[in-house]
């Protein structure tokens, strides 16, 4: 069988203490964050925020709702069209916020806490989603979908807490987009922060401590592990704001792989602790910036000719389809620069960041199958 590995990367002389990757071999992985979060509850809700004055429509977050099962549906069949040159399908790193804002015992609490519905029983009010979770579960199955930890909440709940004591204004249109069953919309609130970052303090004392970091990651990694029947490997920090207390926490957890945002081409690698830190190099977000393919083609060649794996960001908004069809213009696109990648690079292979993690740890990889084993 040796015969059949294929040695992806070998380690740069590193010139920092850092052990630096490089990987020979075109690698392409998706990584996309927001999913299970609701937005905007789709026509209904939509009408709901308007009759309580929030004029929407000037972002296109205004119509971020939540994935349906159709638009799981045709992701999965569009990436199940695909295949590469060891014949796997291109799978979409989906990174999950795992509990949604209790509305109604939120709007009736005045606790220390933000009330949340874990994704474990369900979606929250009259939030609506026919076979969503089943969707996921297929497309792990089939090895399209790979999940990975966003967080229990997107925003910063201890800012929340703090404006809703204050009952200003703040306050006030938080619980009116609560009545209307959606949890907030970052763009006209930007002080409800990150999950892990108040926005509205000192820049020194932004980050919550290693306790309130602990907390909210075990709880989070608690119903990912009852949501999916397995542990998170992957995580990925709302508005990638973490810190080391964020990396203590999420170790604890079992997670080895940390995704950044956007950080030009720097490497991958791993820390003193064998965890594997990614940044994301290429942007594919049409449902918020304009998308040129030649333009992606171009990022991702440039990526694969400095040894970097090609890590394509795509939130999930750009699959949506009940406010805004969404969905329609990225599965196009996706489709297009799924099959312009194959052909500019017949040998590419893809992989998600398990796959990644174990390239980097083992240093080689069987392309025949998921299984991966160490050179000799
Ligand atoms: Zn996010």
């Amino acid at each position: 069988m040796i015969s059949g590995l294929q040695r992806l990367w070998e380690r740069a002389r590193p010139v920092t203490a850092e052990p630096n990757l490089q990987f020979p071999r075109p690698l392409l992985l998706f990584q996309s964050d927001d999913w299970g979060r609701v937005g905007v509850r789709d026509g209904e809700g939509l009408e709901e925020l308007r009759a309580a004055g929030v004029q929407l429509g000037e972002s296109a977050y205004d119509f971020y709702s939540l994935e349906t099962a159709g638009d799981l549906q045709a992701l999965r069949e569009l990436l199940g069209k695909h295949r590469d040159s060891a014949g796997r399908n291109p799978s979409i790193g989906m990174n999950f916020i795992v509990a949604n804002v209790d509305f109604k015992r939120a709007l009736e609490s005045r606790d220390d806490e933000v009330p949340l519905m874990p994704l474990t029983d369900g979606l929250p009010g009259r939030w609506r989603r026919p076979h969503l979770f089943d969707g996921y579960r297929q497309g792990i199955q089939e090895g399209v979908f790979f999940p990975a930890l966003h967080g229990l909440t997107h925003f910063c709940a201890k800012a929340v807490r703090r404006e809703l004591k204050l009952d200003g204004d703040r306050g006030e249109s938080m619980q009116a987009m609560w009545r209307a069953e959606t949890p907030y919309i970052y763009w006209r609130m930007p002080w409800i922060g990150y999950e892990y970052w108040d926005r509205e303090l000192k820049p020194e004392e932004r980050f919550l401590n290693f306790e309130e970091q602990r907390l909210a990651v075990n709880r989070a990694a608690e119903i990912y592990r009852a949501f999916f029947g397995t542990a998170p490997i992957s995580a990925c920090a709302p508005g990638y704001r973490s810190d080391e207390n964020t990396m203590k926490a999420w170790r604890e957890c079992g997670i080895r792989v940390v995704q950044h945002g956007p950080a030009g081409h720097k490497r991958p690698h791993l820390d003193e602790y064998g965890v594997l830190h990614t940044f994301r190099n290429v942007e594919m977000e049409p449902a918020t910036t304009k998308v040129d393919l030649g333009a992606l083609i171009e990022q991702v060649g440039n990526c694969f000719g400095r040894g970097l794996p090609g890590i394509v960001s795509i939130h999930s908004i750009n699959f949506h389809s009940t406010l805004r069809d969404f969905r329609t213009t990225t599965l196009a696109l996706l489709d297009d620069f799924l099959g312009s990648v194959k052909k500019r690079w017949p040998n590419v292979l893809y992989v998600n960041d398990g796959d990644l993690l174990r390239i980097a740890q083992e240093a080689c990889y069987l392309g025949e199958s998921r299984r991966s084993r160490c050179c000799k």
